[in-house]
Formats: structure tokens, C-alpha cells, sequence
């Protein structure tokens, strides 16, 4: 790993038990990173190089990396996935949003619909909100009963490290904007006809709940960020800083991993083609 990359992660991971106070945390920290236009193009190089450790992980087929998204309405989730991986193969990466649950998917536990989503060796998955949800808007909003809630942290913390122990490195990121930049988004999507399909009425309730919503943010990092599962927050009110930090301990985390081609038992002279 790289001093660059040491100093990002150090400055955007949250310790385990470490209590984070968001208002503290500056949305629009750009300190990392030098200009605008060399960052975007640092982070399309590393697009590039997540492509290549990609191919390895597949190639060697025994682990997995499964990157988690949270963030309010409009953090930045899908402009994320789509700039960070946009130069990696399809074959490896599955894509999983998770909406309001289904009624199936209410008949069981949730962390079903979870674990069902969680990639398969060989590949990353991205969670595009995830199981935090249920200590989030289910919390926020009185969904379950705070007990229940309670429970979830522990719960939550035991099945990350089921998966871990099974092969799978997890990367856990909170896009974290300001109310303001949240409400300058939320303007462009009433404003700019080709985003009012993203705009939802219901996104302006969830705003009403802004100091509840970064309450249980804080609490869901300070009880869920592991050795084994870390949760970043990350600066998101500049969109290239979001993507040239995330794209970073992506790449410096597969680095890590090591992923290697598989030795075959035979010698390539071994064979004529005719
Ligand atoms: P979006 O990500 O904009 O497509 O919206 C998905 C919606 O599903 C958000 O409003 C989430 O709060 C909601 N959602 C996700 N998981 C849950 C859950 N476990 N319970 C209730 N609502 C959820
Ligand atoms: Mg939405």
C-alpha cells in the first residue's frame, strides 16, 4: 500500500467502537487529493486497475469482496457504482439494490434477502443500501420496535463475520453530504426533466428526518465498525472526491487480497494445436 493510500484510509475509517460525530466530519473535504482534473483522471486509471485485480479474483475463484453503500437520498450511490467500476468486467460484478421489502422477503428474517445477495467466490458485489437499513429507516421511522433494532448491531456484526471467515472481504462506505447539497440535488431532479424519474416525493419526508436519519448513522458506526468489516464516511458533497477516495481502498483493498491465477497441472509444450 501506498502512503497516499495509507493517509486516505486513515483519515476516512472509523475505528471500532470510535464514536463519530458527523457534524464534525467536513462534507466537502477535498484535503486528500490535489486538483479536480488529475484527481478524475487518477480515479479512472484505478477504474482500470480494479478491472485488472478483478480478472485475478475471478480467475483464482475462492474469494470474494462485497462493497456496501449508505447514504441518505441522493449521497451519490449509483454515480458511485457507476464511475468506480465502470471499467470492470460485467462477469464479475453483481449489482444489488435493496428497496422497501417485499412481502416475501418480510415472511423471513432480514438478513435473508441478504445473504442470498452476497457474491459468490470470485466476483464483488456492491450492496446499494444494504442490511444497515434495518437499523436506519426501520429505526428512524418506527418500523420495528427499538428493541428488535437493538439487537441488530450484534446480529449484524455476527453475520459479517460469518462471511469474512468464509472468504469474503467486506468494504462498508457512508456517503455523507450536507443538508444543503442534499437539498441542491433534490432541486435538480424537480428541475432537470431527465431526473425527475430519480425524484420521489417520499425522499422530502425522509429529509424531515435529517437529525434522526444522522443520529442512527452515527450509532450504526460507532456499534458496526469491525477489523472485519470497516465502515469509511466518506466526503460527498464533491462527487470527484466521493469517487477518488472510494475508487482508492477498493483498489488498495484487492491489492491487498493478492488475488492470484490459478497453477495448472500441465506445461504449455505439453501441446500441439492442430
Ligand atoms: P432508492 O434507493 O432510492 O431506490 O430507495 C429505496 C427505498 O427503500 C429507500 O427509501 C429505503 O429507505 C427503502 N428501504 C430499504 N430497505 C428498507 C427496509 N429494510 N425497510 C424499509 N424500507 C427500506
Ligand atoms: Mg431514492
Amino acid at each position: 500500500m501506498t502512503e497516499l493510500e495509507r493517509s486516505i484510509i486513515a483519515k476516512v475509517r472509523v475505528a471500532p467502537g470510535e464514536r463519530v460525530r458527523l457534524t464534525e466530519r467536513d462534507t466537502r473535504d477535498s484535503s486528500l487529493f490535489g486538483g479536480e482534473k488529475d484527481t478524475k483522471a487518477a480515479t479512472a486509471a484505478l477504474a482500470k486497475d480494479i478491472d485488472a485485480l478483478q480478472d485475478r479474483l475471478y480467475a483464482e475463484g475462492s474469494r470474494a469482496l462485497l462493497v456496501i453503500l449508505q447514504g441518505t437520498d441522493t449521497s451519490g450511490k449509483d454515480g458511485t457504482i457507476r464511475t468506480v467500476f465502470n471499467a470492470t468486467g460485467p462477469l464479475g460484478v453483481t449489482v444489488t439494490p435493496f428497496g422497501v421489502p417485499t412481502r416475501t422477503e418480510l415472511a423471513h428474517d432480514y438478513l435473508w434477502r441478504v445473504h442470498a445477495a452476497c457474491p459468490r467466490r470470485g466476483t464483488i458485489g456492491i450492496f446499494n443500501r444494504s442490511h444497515y437499513e434495518s437499523v436506519l429507516v426501520e429505526k428512524v421511522r418506527n418500523l420495528s420496535p427499538p428493541d428488535i433494532v437493538e439487537q441488530r448491531y450484534d446480529q449484524i456484526n455476527a453475520f459479517e463475520k460469518h462471511l469474512v471467515e468464509n472468504g469474503t472481504t467486506i468494504l462498508k462506505f457512508m456517503l455523507h453530504i450536507s443538508k444543503d447539497e442534499q437539498k441542491e440535488r433534490l432541486q435538480e431532479r424537480l428541475d432537470d426533466p431527465q431526473k425527475h424519474w430519480k425524484f420521489n416525493p417520499g425522499d422530502l419526508e425522509d429529509r424531515i428526518y435529517w437529525d434522526a436519519y444522522q443520529d442512527a448513522y452515527e450509532t450504526m458506526l460507532e456499534r458496526c465498525s469491525t477489523h472485519h468489516a470497516p465502515w469509511h464516511v466518506i466526503p460527498a458533497d464533491r462527487k470527484w472526491v466521493r469517487n477518488a477516495a472510494i475508487a482508492t481502498i477498493v483498489k488498495a483493498t484487492l491489492e491487498d487480497m493478492n488475488p492470484q491465477y490459478p497453477k495448472v497441472q500441465w506445461q504449455p509444450d505439453e501441446f500441439t494445436i492442430s
